[in-house]
């Protein structure tokens, strides 16, 4: 397979761009090697610029759940486009977009759209700390929310710990008010609680952690984080920037039947173009500004041409037999997976929930806390990745990260995708 444009593009890249792109992942650093230049998508499949072609479950992290340059969405898009693109004043398409999700999801009143999944999380903190007048946050190992200073924060040693900054230039003021605990852990919540409860303004969680492997949590442990807030008058945040409209249209809060006070939203919401929301009780949604005093605004927020993506594909996503369509191709891809893995010694799984599925080299029946990771375990995927890539398959750059079946994937692409799994099986070592 031939890459030379895209190494001729990275090349040029890099004197633009810290690591020649505009967000680290996409450097390609997890698997070695340089990043694929894509310069067009359709349905399930991408082009690189030197025209090679692949099966995509990256679906650019999630919001692609139809497939690339889907027919509907375009054309919503494109007409929308027709009659300007931004007007910093409210349009019928917000309207119309906040009617459709809230009248198809019980779990909140009111919502507010922003412009991305880090925005709509900083947002709903900030909103949680507003309504209960308390200062700290809990936050879990293995779970990702986005880049605002609060939540780049991991843990220390200890089973409740104020975490340490995970990036430079997060001051120490801000990361002290950030307690960081393991999933999958009640233990440390109880004791975090018996520290700290009385300043405890939330519990924020990816109820569906899917950006650092898929640790899948136990029902009963979301229920026992609702009953502790409850309980202290703190609130409870799903991050469903992943899992929302992913698993079924009410996410993770509708698949597990339990109900967070703040829930935001992100990648699928937007149809491809940047949006995020958060959503609540109408109760806790009127603090905010110009109704209450917690401030957040947007010059972009609601802007009409992401509007109509989003209901264009939130429409496909209501129509029946969408969520159980995709599990069931998802079942049939790990099934063909796993059916064609022979390898006598090194130890593979396939961890999934509707249309999410995670690779992972392990013996672990479960994996439920980012602890349990075998670190050196990655450099299997790396070498099942660049496989795969020369197949015509591409995942996520990187053994941490899940890929995605999306609406257009067709029984041929699934059927390519078990092949080349089953010949890169071949080349680990
Ligand atoms: C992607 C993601 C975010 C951040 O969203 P951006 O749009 O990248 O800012 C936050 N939380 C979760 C759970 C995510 O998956």
């Amino acid at each position: 397979m031939q890459r030379e444009r895209s190494k001729q593009l990275y090349e040029e890249a890099v004197k633009f761009f810290p690591g020649g792109v505009n967000s680290p992942v996409r450097a390609f650093r997890s698997v070695g090697g340089t990043p694929l230049f894509i310069k067009k998508g359709k349905g399930s499949r991408i082009w690189d610029a030197d025209n090679n072609e692949f099966v995509d479950y990256c679906a650019s992290w999630g919001p692609l759940i139809l497939g690339h340059a889907n027919t509907a969405v375009l054309n919503r898009v494109q007409e929308t486009m027709q009659n300007g693109t931004s007007f910093g004043a409210p349009t019928e398409l917000e309207n119309d977009l906040a009617k459709l999700i809230l009248s198809n999801n019980s779990f909140i009143e009111k919502i507010r759209f922003v412009s991305s999944g880090t925005e709509a999380v900083m947002s709903a903190i900030r909103l949680a700390r507003g309504f209960t007048g308390k200062t700290k946050i809990l936050k879990f190992e293995g779970c990702y929310h986005g880049h605002s200073d609060s939540l780049l924060v991991k843990a220390g040693s200890g089973l409740v710990t104020f975490g340490n900054s995970s990036s430079a230039g997060v001051p120490e003021s801000v990361v002290n008010d950030t307690i960081v605990v393991s999933l999958n852990n009640k233990d440390a919540v109880k004791q975090a609680f018996e520290q700290f409860g009385n300043d405890i303004a939330c519990i924020i969680i990816e109820p569906i952690p899917a950006n650092n492997g898929l640790l899948l949590q136990d029902k009963e442990y979301l229920q026992f984080l609702r009953d502790i807030t409850k309980q202290h008058k703190s609130l409870l945040i799903f991050d469903e920037v992943i899992s929302g409209f992913r698993i079924g249209f009410t996410g993770a809060a509708g698949y597990y039947d339990i109900a967070p006070d703040i829930i935001t939203y992100g990648k699928i919401i937007g149809g491809g173009f940047p949006v995020g929301a958060y959503g609540a009780s109408k109760e806790i949604m009127a603090c905010i500004s110009p109704d209450g005093n917690v401030y957040q605004a947007g010059t972009l927020s609601g802007n009409p041409v992401a509007m109509a993506a989003g209901i264009a594909q939130l429409n496909e996503c209501l129509k029946p037999g969408f969520y159980q369509g995709l599990e069931n191709k998802t079942k049939k891809l790990i099934e063909g997976i796993i059916a064609a893995y022979k390898h006598p010694t090194i130890p593979f799984k396939i961890f999934s929930i509707g249309s999410i599925f995670w690779i992972a080299f392990t013996k672990a029946e479960k994996i439920q806390s980012a602890e349990e990771i075998d670190g050196d375990s990655m450099n299997y995927f790396r070498q099942l990745h660049a496989s795969l890539l020369e197949q015509g398959v591409y995942l996520g750059p990187s053994g941490y990260e899940v890929g995605f079946m999306g609406e257009a994937h067709t029984d041929v692409d699934i059927q390519k995708t078990i092949d080349a799994f089953a010949k890169a099986f071949e080349t680990l070592n």
